[in-house]
């Protein structure tokens, strides 16, 4: 059954090969590209469930997919950004950043005959120390970034960093953000909504953490990589804490995908910001 709400979530999909972040040598495994097969499961299954998805195209992956991507966008999907090689921020330099960026942006934007305004860092890497990345992004066009988890999580995450989705002033202008979701469970809080934590959690608890935030009038910000979906992807060759960390719950991703869109409402995230900017605004 369908929870009957006016809050729409956002789901949202990192798109990346399997082997992208990690140390191979893309022109080795050229033979074992899986993200043809992926994101088409992908397509296929948010068609069924009539949504529409932001997808946030690593420039690399582009690069090797135009095809792909330029299908995305004929079937009406937001394009938005997740950097040139999955590189994180807090190691580039300003320039080097910025360079990238711009070279992903152009593109994606050329392939997509779109311009393309939202973003998310390669492994969520704005951190305290790389927030000046913000005011780069306005300098290029993006009025909405998803690349802060708000509490610690590794190397990256901002704890404390507000949860919701705000507005943000750079010396270049504003940028909206929206922060990936947690939700407080008996005063910690805990990440709500994808990726490994998606795998890794029975389906129940990913329920409760989407019902929780829609009492609220919340949009849970949901994210995915089509690699999750695909459990025939290689494995060889990665450590044992890669493989447990990549493998864990990947059979059911499908099914627990299915169920979230058949029990949800999702959009874009450049809708569900609007959407919550706006029921905000109607209660102030
Ligand atoms: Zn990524």
């Amino acid at each position: 059954m369908t929870n009957q709400t006016d809050v729409s979530h956002a789901f949202t999909i990192d798109v990346e090969d399997w082997y992208h972040g990690t140390k191979y040598v893309y022109e080795d495994i050229r033979e074992s590209r899986r993200l043809d097969y992926s994101l088409n499961l992908l397509l296929d299954i948010l068609s069924e469930y009539d949504v529409y998805a932001t997808f946030f195209w690593l420039g690399k992956a582009a690069e090797e997919n135009p095809k792909l991507l330029k299908k995305v966008a004929s079937l009406g999907h937001e394009i938005g950004c997740h950097g040139w090689n999955h590189e994180p921020i807090c190691r580039m330099d300003r320039n080097r950043f910025k360079d990238e960026t711009y070279h992903a942006l152009s593109l994606l934007s050329d392939l997509s005959g779109r311009t393309v305004t939202v973003y998310r860092a390669p492994y969520f890497s704005i951190t305290q120390e790389s927030l000046w990345a913000l005011q780069v992004l306005v300098e290029l066009g993006i009025q909405y970034d998803s690349s802060i988890f708000p509490l610690k999580k590794g190397q990256y995450g901002i704890p404390n960093f507000t949860p919701d989705i705000h507005d943000i002033a750079t010396e270049s202008g504003f940028i909206t953000e929206v922060p990936i979701s947690i939700n407080k469970v008996l005063g910690f809080s805990i990440p709500a909504s994808g990726g490994g934590f998606f795998r890794f959690y029975p389906f129940q608890v990913t329920y409760w953490n989407f019902c929780s935030l829609q009492r609220s009038r919340k949009p849970a910000i949901f994210y995915i990589h089509p690699w999750e979906l695909d459990p025939s992807r290689p494995f060889s060759n990665q450590t044992f804490t890669e493989r447990v960390r990549n493998q864990l719950g990947i059979k059911s991703t499908e099914v627990k995908t299915k169920r979230l869109l058949k029990n949800f409402s999702f959009n874009t995230l450049t809708k569900v910001a609007l959407s919550f900017k706006n029921i905000l605004a109607s209660t102030h």
